[in-house]
């Protein structure tokens, strides 16, 4: 096994950080989100947002989940549950999110805040996976304006930026891959969609974001902000 430098690790507790800040970034986001599928598809993307965090609540009280892998499958579980064609899609790329470097045995030491962190290698690599997962079921291409256009673009940075020089630390990659994440949501104004409802309402959706590709931008935000201690996830771009 190679040696990681530290500054490539994701810090202990990444996990719990992650997805707690996540959840306040969709809520505080729901009502703008809402309102983005209202004008360019058919207006349930906030309240499928609102139904996940709900179930995600009910879950961390119930499981008390304590490693990497419990806090994203208390998240996954709560997707899976949700309607819509985001519900499944959310669920299952958190599903390949939670499974973040279980091939190297990182679940290992359970009872530790930081159990099973994985790198940001692996954090990325499970990004890809639940990436490819979405696209096998979902069959949709970059610019289709989906959740596609934000992850698509925050993967390739974040690759990039941990490849391109060894110095690079975690959370300054995942500034990139935040950065590429926003620009790609943003970008997604200037498309028409082919895939979910917003493709029935044809050009009416040009000029407005797609709520999917912005939540998905929230995601990745929030895993930048669990990484560097902040807790707070960029979203005020949205409305
Ligand atoms: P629906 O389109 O069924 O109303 P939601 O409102 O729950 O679904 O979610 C809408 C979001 O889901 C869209 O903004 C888009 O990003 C994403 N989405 C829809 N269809 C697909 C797909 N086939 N592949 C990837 N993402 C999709
Ligand atoms: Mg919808």
């Amino acid at each position: 096994m190679t040696e990681q430098t530290p500054s490539r690790t994701l810090p202990a507790g990444f996990g719990r950080a992650f997805v707690l800040t996540l959840r306040e970034a969709l809520e505080g986001a729901a009502d703008d989100l809402g309102d983005l599928d209202r004008r360019a598809g058919d207006g349930d993307f906030g309240t499928n947002v609102r139904t996940a965090m709900k179930h995600f609540d009910e879950n961390l009280e119930a499981d008390e989940p304590s490693s990497y892998r419990e806090y994203l499958t208390a998240l996954y579980m709560a997707w899976l549950g949700v309607g819509g064609t985001s519900g499944p899609l959310f669920g299952m790329f958190f599903r390949d999110l939670a499974k973040a470097g279980e091939e190297s045995g990182a679940e290992g030491d359970a009872g530790a805040a930081d159990a099973g962190v994985p790198t940001a290698a692996q954090f990325a690599d499970a990004l890809a996976a639940g990436q490819a997962t979405v696209q096998r079921y979902g069959e949709a291409k970059v610019g289709d304006k989906t959740m596609i256009d934000s992850l698509d673009p925050a993967v390739a940075a974040l690759r990039a930026a941990l490849e391109a020089d060894p110095e690079t630390s975690a959370v300054e990659a995942l500034f990139a891959a935040e950065d590429a994440a926003v620009a790609g949501a943003t970008a997604t104004a200037q498309t028409t969609a082919r895939r979910g409802r917003a493709s029935y309402v044809g050009d009416a959706s040009k000029g407005v974001i797609d709520p999917g590709s912005a939540a998905m931008a929230i995601v990745i935000s929030s895993a930048r902000a669990g990484a560097d201690g902040s807790g707070v996830a960029h979203f005020g771009w949205i409305a």
